[in-house]
């Protein structure tokens, strides 16, 4: 980390401004969500000085290390991108803006009942054999439902993480998809693409792209 951020930050910039334009899309529309999982503090530091201002991070222990350091950023927004186990979810609420994996009603009883706004997405499975965590399609409508019950949380969308592959267009239907999903269900947030196949999401339609490796370089081993 460290040299090289604004260099990468730039191209990372120049991928997504191609990728919209290719859609005829507003850069606007598209969120650069720099993943900083197993980077140190000083790594959100020095991105929100080159003017990121949403980070995402998968574990709430190690984010709840860095926290002290970047909480107070103005304008800062830190989402959970990794899997939010029940037992967790108190300390997730108190320390994220938004939560992006949300896959059960009583996951999100449990942020609604912490009395604190939370802006939420919902975690969609859309590969039965790969993935672990997330809501299966046709378990979104009673999902939605729940969520839109809770009058703390705000439904801003739908993530999803199709299986790994280092060929992007292996991503794509996976993304439409999300995208099908979220139109169905009146939900226009999409949090799809990560470094490797951040344009097919966005031309198929990611409101925010998750990007780790692009900005901040490879990851030590231990994801
Ligand atoms: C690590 C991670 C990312 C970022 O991945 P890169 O390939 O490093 O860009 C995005 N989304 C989730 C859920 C992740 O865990």
């Amino acid at each position: 980390m460290g040299a090289g951020l604004s260099e990468n930050l730039a191209s990372v910039e120049e991928r997504i401004l191609a990728a919209c334009a290719r859609r005829g899309r507003r850069r606007e529309e598209v969120t650069l969500l720099a993943v900083t999982k197993t980077f140190p503090a000083e790594a959100i530091l020095e991105a929100y000085e080159l003017g990121l201002r949403e980070f995402g991070e998968n574990y709430v222990q190690e984010f709840e290390q860095k926290a002290p350091l970047v909480r107070s950023l103005a304008g800062a927004r830190f989402h959970l991108i990794g899997h939010l186990q029940s037992n967790k979810s108190r300390r997730a609420g108190e320390l994220f803006d938004v939560i992006q994996t949300v896959d059960s009603a009583k996951l999100a009883r449990r942020l609604d009942a912490l009395a604190r706004p939370l802006e939420v997405m919902i975690e969609v499975k859309l590969s039965p054999e790969e993935a672990k965590a997330g809501c299966a399609p046709e378990d979104l409508p009673a999902l939605i439902e729940a969520i839109r019950a809770c009058p703390n949380l705000r439904l801003a969308g739908l993530m999803t993480m199709p299986p790994w592959s280092d060929d992007p267009e292996l991503s794509r239907p996976y993304f439409r998809r999300l995208r099908e999903l979220g139109e169905k269900h009146g939900l226009p947030g999409l949090s799809m693409g990560m470094s490797h196949d951040l344009e097919a999401a966005i031309e198929e339609g990611a409101t925010v792209v998750r990007v780790g490796t692009a900005l901040f370089g490879p990851r030590r081993r231990q994801e």
